[in-house]
Formats: C-alpha cells, structure tokens, sequence
C-alpha cells in the first residue's frame, strides 16, 4: 500500500511557496497572533514545494500494524460510523484503563476517569481550558511542544518557562520553585520530552511531585512518547506519592502505533478533574471518529506484541541518524527516547538554525526544524535543530548522504 506525504494535502500557499515563515505571526493581532502557523506545516509544505526528505515534522513514514489498521476498517464496515458518546466508546475507555494499570499500577475508573480525546492536542487544549481560569499561569520547561503555548493562550492563561540546558538537559530547581507564583494553577510537564529526547529521571520527578504537593498545583503530563524509550525508564508522574489525586495524563496511540493521522489521545486522572477537561472538550470536538477508537482498543489489547518490535527498529534508526550527524562533525545529543534528535549546528559554523534550516533544502534536499522555535525566548536555543528519526532506514541513510554536502570544505 502506497504511502501518502503527511500534508500533501495542505500545499503552501502559491504566492508563498518554498518560503519559510517559521511561526508566522498575524499581523491583524488577537491573543493567537503568534501562533498564525505551526512550524510542523510550515516544514512540511517545505518539504512538499522543495521535494525534500522531511526530517521535519514527526510522523512515520510507514503505517502502523496491519491489524490495527484491519480492525478500522471492520469497524467502518460493521457500521460504527455515527457519533461515538462523548467521552469516549466503552470498549476504548477499558482498555486505556486497563494500559494505565498494566504498565503503572494506575487505577482509574473507565466511566468517569477515562476520556478519549482527538489527540493529545485536543487533550491538553482541554485540560488547560477546563482547569485554568483567565489570568492563571502555567508552568512548563522549555523547550516546549509548540501546542502548549497557543493552548495555554486559548485559556487566557500565561506560559512560564524553565529552560532545560544542552547538553544533558537539566533544569535549575531554584528556577522552578521561583516560576511559581500564586497564580500558577497548573504545571505541564512532557516526558519523555519532545524535541530533547529526555526521560525525565525519578529524582527529578520527586522534585516536581513535592513542588506540586507544596504548592498545591494541578499536574498535566504529556506522555506521548511513553512506549517510545531506549535507555532509561519512564515513570508516569501519577505514580509518585501525593500524585494521582492531582494528576491529568495525557497520551495518545499516534506514536505507540504509527498512527498519528487518526488523531485518539487520552486524558486520565481523578474524575473531578477530569469533568473539567470533558467540560471543554466537549465543545470542542464532541466527540472522536468512532471507528478508530475501536481499532486502537484492539491495539492496546495487544500491548507489548505491536509495540516491541516498533521501539526496537526505532532505537536502530536513532542509532543510525545519530552516528550519521556525529560523522558528519555535528554535535549531536543522543535521545534517550522520543523519534527526535537534537544537533548543535553550531560545530559546523552555523549559528542560526532557522537561517541553516531555511538553507537546507536548497544545500542538501533535506527539511529539518530549529529547535529555536520552541522556546519563549529563542536565544538557548539559537543554533540547535531538531531531526525526525521516524523514517525508514533507506530514507535516513539517503539524507545522510545528502548531507554530506555539510561537511566543511577538505574535512573528511
Ligand atoms: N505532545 C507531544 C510532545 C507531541 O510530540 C505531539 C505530536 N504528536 C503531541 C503532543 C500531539 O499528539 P497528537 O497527534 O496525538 O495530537
Ligand atoms: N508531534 C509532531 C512533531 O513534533 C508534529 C505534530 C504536528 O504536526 N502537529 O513533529
């Protein structure tokens, strides 16, 4: 079966085409003016226009297990095409609560603590919608995932940052305790974390449990990248002492699957909680496509025998880009999970990595994404840029070749 371009349906804009904008700002204003264009479409339409191998934006250029995909058409056929409810089909809600407590030993209530939501997008959209009220902060590190910011802008809340540092991306425990204020409501936190690739560690999650728990703040974690980890071990934050009453998690079968165009995430946590993130979401989307919330319960079902192989050739094809860009003489931080990589461009000479970025198609037929844009304040992140390692391995090792042409005149 052929594989379509993620966005080759969404072509720039004639006029525009080929030109980077990078978050293009609206220049009529409004509360989402900075938030004009996600930096993913921006660097696929690229991709698109230039004909370039789009290391871009995160999606797998292969489809997931077969018999998840058969399980949706089955379902299409046996007619489950009208309005699922609300929160979610039933099936589904048992089987994310079934995951929760197989992997952590989360128990949560299918009927009232499980909610099925069209993506993790629209679940952190939610979750920061129904918990924040205009005028609340929200706490998150950066670099962030660009939909946190325009999410939490949505809410009329205001982001605040903690700056994870290269090249281990660590983070000042004194600059989390001062980023919040009696107005932080929330603190979001991502791990395993996109675009760094960090699994945050056990005592780090101790230090932002105890930090919740003081501060009395509701946790919302994006764990996306859960079943996505080489080296270490992710540890929901729910699990920790104090946690689960407190906690809204978040995931979704998009990366566990090679799925992400059928767009089913999840929120789980206490109910009291959770009806707030319903509340919202059920103006937003209603409800999410029926028939893929049936497929994705037999995915989950299956657990470890669809996942393990995917988490496998990931950790090969992480392997293979990242010893492709060390080679090429780029300083480049290993991920300990996610299908990103980060590199420095600045060990080639490069200081700009929008301008780098801009250029690449042109120089090497490539698309990658600076990792500038997802700071508030881009300067830690001036001459970093994100790779997709999600591809399949020939694809990676033709842009390999294809950046060779980074590679300073007479070095070897
Ligand atoms: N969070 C992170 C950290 C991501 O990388 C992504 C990209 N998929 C999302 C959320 C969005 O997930 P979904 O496609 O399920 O909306
Ligand atoms: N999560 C994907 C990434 O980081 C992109 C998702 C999107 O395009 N919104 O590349």
């Amino acid at each position: 079966m052929p594989v379509r371009t993620a966005g080759a349906w969404f072509p720039p804009c004639p006029s525009g085409a080929g030109t980077i904008h990078l978050v293009s700002k609206d220049p009529t204003g409004g509360r989402l003016a900075p938030f004009a264009t996600t930096i993913f479409s921006e660097m696929t339409a690229l991709a698109v226009a230039t004909g370039s191998i789009n290391l871009g934006q995160g999606f797998p250029d292969a489809d997931g297990p077969v018999e998840i995909a058969d399980a949706a058409i089955a379902a299409i056929r046996a007619g489950e095409n009208q309005y699922p409810p609300g929160p979610g089909v039933p099936a589904l809600r048992q089987s994310i609560a079934a995951h929760q407590r197989g992997y952590y030993g989360l128990d949560y209530d299918a009927d009232c603590e499980v909610l099925v939501t069209t993506g993790a997008t629209e679940g952190i959209a939610a979750a920061l919608i129904g918990l924040c009220e205009p005028g609340d902060e929200v706490v998150m590190f950066e670099p962030f995932y660009d939909s946190y910011a325009a999410s939490a802008a949505m809410a009329g809340a205001r982001a605040k940052m903690v700056t994870l540092e290269a090249p281990d991306w660590g983070w000042d425990l004194a600059a989390l305790e001062a980023a919040i204020t009696p107005r932080t409501r929330v603190l979001l936190l991502n791990s395993p974390h996109n675009p760094t690739g960090k699994v945050f560690s056990l005592e780090e999650l101790a230090a932002i449990a105890r930090l919740c728990v003081e501060r009395d703040l509701v946790a919302l974690t994006d764990e996306v990248y859960e079943h996505l980890v080489y080296d270490g071990v992710h540890v929901p934050l729910a699990t920790l002492e104090g946690m689960r009453e407190r906690t809204v998690s978040i995931s979704s079968a998009g990366k566990t699957f090679s799925f992400t165009g059928w767009k089913i995430g999840w929120a789980c946590g206490p109910s009291a909680l959770v009806s707030k993130v319903r509340a919202a979401k059920q103006f937003l989307t209603f409800a999410t496509g029926t028939p893929f919330q049936h497929a994705i319960a037999v995915g989950l079902d299956a657990g470890e025998r669809l996942i393990e192989p995917l988490r496998r050739s990931l950790r090969d094809r992480r392997d293979l880009l990242c010893d492709g860009l060390c080679a090429l003489g780029l300083e480049t931080f290993r991920p300990a999970a996610t299908y990103f990589v980060t590199t420095d461009v600045a060990s080639l000479g490069h200081t700009d990595a929008v301008e780098f970025c801009r250029t690449l198609p042109s120089r090497c037929g490539v698309v990658a994404v600076p990792s500038s844009v997802f700071y508030l304040d881009p300067a830690p992140g001036r001459s970093l840029v994100r790779w997709a390692f999600c591809k399949r391995p020939a694809v990676l090792v033709t842009a390999l070749e294809r950046l060779e042409a980074l590679r300073p005149v007479g070095a070897q």
